[in-house]
């Protein structure tokens, strides 16, 4: 799954949200990239012009909608809309045109009231739409902060972000958010003692991104103080975990014979929850009209066990 990431290589804050009249009611950041000539803004996931503006004397504004939902920052799994306000040269996009993340989109500029060339960016969740407010300036629907929702790169130089005193910090990119290829050297198989939540990172301050039934099977890549770094890359509490097969446990199972399996709330084709990766080892908890259960609600389907 893409990660959400901030649309520009560097990171300068002008203005953040709630304390002007433009910014006003949204949680607007205005950034000016490095500060000279006019900084490109890539595509901050894979995404297609829903919208544009382009009003001579007014704003130019275009929205991008992802293709597909994506990893945010705070761990959410969600598609995403960013608003882009201020370039030049967006007049010759199409709505329904797509990009793919990390392409260039268009440039930093200062169409309508600005002073400067800057980005000025909203982001809203899901596939949203958009509103003029009270002063007849277009605002993003469902909007959530920026700072919580994209990761920056690693490569991202951070300029300045504060504004007025506030601090607007992004999280940067951690290659621990990735999938941990299944071929490379792991610590062993361990079962969960009790139901337990995958986390972004190792300790309780990091979000919770799953949560796994007791006895289930994880397969242990890293240890670090008193947590666990599974196959998916999450980390989990090592002190519920243990070495000693569950009773409750009937066996352990790989996933062969596909790229990835889809684990679905129930048996019969369920809803679909999410999909593990070839030689995930999961628990069999019970087995059902050629459906295997390796979790609480969480069904695979058999044939692609081993
Ligand atoms: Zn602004």
């Amino acid at each position: 799954m893409e990660k959400a990431y901030f649309p520009m290589k560097y990171y300068n804050l002008t203005q953040g949200y709630l304390n002007s009249s433009t910014h006003q009611g949204t949680y607007a950041l205005d950034t000016a990239g490095k500060d000279t000539g006019k900084d490109d803004i890539y595509a901050p996931f894979s995404c297609k012009v829903t919208k544009k503006y382009v009003k001579a004397g007014h704003a130019y504004t275009v929205w991008l909608t992802s293709l597909d939902k994506v990893l945010c920052a705070n761990g959410q799994e969600e598609y995403l809309t960013m608003m882009i306000v201020h370039p030049e040269d967006i007049a010759n996009l199409q709505i329904g045109q797509t990009f793919k993340q990390g392409e260039l989109v268009c440039h930093e500029g200062k169409t309508g009231n600005a002073s400067g060339n800057h980005l000025h960016m909203e982001l809203g969740l899901g596939t949203c739409g958009w509103h003029k407010n009270s002063q007849g300036v277009y605002m993003i629907d469902n909007a959530v902060k920026c700072e919580e929702y994209l990761f920056l790169k690693k490569d991202t130089i951070v300029k300045n972000d504060i504004y007025k005193g506030k601090k607007y910090s992004f999280k940067i990119e951690d290659d621990n958010t990735n999938p941990i290829e299944p071929s490379s050297n792991n610590l062993g198989i361990k079962y969960t003692t009790t139901d337990l939540n995958e986390r972004t990172g190792p300790g309780t301050n990091y979000s919770i991104v799953n949560s796994l039934s007791a006895n289930t099977a994880v397969r242990v890549y890293e240890i670090n103080g008193s947590w666990a770094r599974i196959e998916t890359g999450m980390w989990v509490s090592n002190n519920f975990l243990t070495s000693s097969k569950p009773s409750k446990h009937y066996k352990s199972m790989e996933v062969y014979n596909c790229q990835s399996l889809n684990v679905r709330q129930n048996y019969n084709n369920g809803k679909i929850l999410k999909s593990i990766p070839v030689n995930t080892v999961v628990s069999v908890l019970e087995e059902k009209n050629g459906w295997t259960k390796i979790g609480q609600n969480a069904w695979v389907y058999a044939q692609y066990l081993k």
